[in-house]
């Protein structure tokens, strides 16, 4: 039996009497022909990789690609390799039709929204690997996160060639991590990082924000609050590590929805843990508040 598969399509909105296509693209090969299209009309090719439930940090990456881009390529996968067992990767927000309006109102020229069984065939058993990066901070309770994220962004620079590809500093060891692949597999991608986009209140934006109730709010912004009292206590000299985590520890604990996974001070290039601020230093942290965890992080010097 044989099924016919849709493996591109465009679709038309109409926003404000404005009308634009956007073509959606779900197959690898589809997608590599339309890189190798657009290469040939000399047009530069941003990427800009997503798991969907667009928000407005999602958006500020698009707006950034765009600035440097002829054709910016938005891509839309909830990688299952990045999820450990018994992580959230059935409940994780989703909601294709809301994201491809969002992708054309910034003016993406292409979504490219595969299914599962397109990147992982059956009998797949390649991966891309890092040595001692993805060891640190969210890789000592995501042990097989960033295998799944350095092969999921290997295999989109393979099928979108992109020029570029833009990541949000909201996910800084990622972006470390792909900083360094990119470095020694020689792949031909400049990569951009985007500041974290944050709400009013300064919660950084995640998808999994969907997931706070308002009365986990408080406990939710002790994140933000705890990296200023940081770096507050940086400007004003100290430069034991150490009592900065403690102070930051404190904060986050008076919550008592709050569980935190890490609080750490590191070296933004190697991500080990400072003793010392006698260099450049990042706060980083992961906290869980009921169903959602919650990551940030900020330079403190
Ligand atoms: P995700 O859909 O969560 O995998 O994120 C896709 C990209 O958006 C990643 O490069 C993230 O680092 C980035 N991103 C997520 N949240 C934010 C934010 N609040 N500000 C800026 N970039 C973000």
């Amino acid at each position: 039996m044989t099924s016919i598969r849709r493996c591109f399509s465009f679709t038309f909105y109409e926003t404000n009497g404005e009308q634009g296509a956007i073509e959606t693209i779900t197959t690898a090969s589809a997608m590599q022909a339309q890189a190798q299209t657009l290469r040939n009309q000399g047009k530069r090719i941003v990427l800009v990789p997503t798991m969907g439930f667009l928000h407005e940090g999602h958006l500020s990456l698009m707006r950034l690609g765009l600035a440097h881009a002829d054709a910016l390529v938005v891509s839309i996968f909830v990688n299952p390799t990045q999820f450990g067992p018994g992580e959230d990767l059935e409940a994780y927000p989703r909601d294709f039709d809301r994201d491809l309006a969002l992708c054309r109102d910034e003016g993406a020229a292409v979504v490219f929204a595969p299914q599962p069984e397109e990147i992982y065939p059956a009998g797949f058993q390649t991966h891309v690997d890092l040595e001692s990066l993805p060891k640190h901070l969210c890789g000592k309770s995501r042990p097989v996160h960033f295998r799944g994220v350095a092969t999921v962004v290997t295999k989109l620079f393979n099928i979108v060639s992109p020029h570029m590809a833009v990541f949000g500093e909201k996910d800084f060891q990622q972006l470390t991590v792909i900083r360094r692949m990119v470095r020694d597999l020689n792949l031909p991608v400049g990569i951009l990082g985007g500041p974290t986009f944050r709400e009013a209140d300064g919660l950084a934006m995640s998808s999994r924000n969907a997931y706070l109730t308002p009365a986990q709010r408080p406990a939710a912004l002790s994140l933000i609050q705890s990296l200023h009292l940081a770096r507050e206590m940086a400007a004003n000299g100290e430069t034991d590590a150490r009592r900065i985590v403690e102070a930051a520890t404190g904060m986050i604990n008076a919550h008592p929805e709050a569980r935190i996974d890490y609080v750490a001070v590191c070296n933004p290039q190697t991500l080990e843990d400072l003793t010392r601020l006698d260099g450049p230093a990042r706060m980083f942290l992961a906290v869980r508040v009921g169903r959602a965890r919650l990551i940030d992080n900020m330079a403190i010097n």
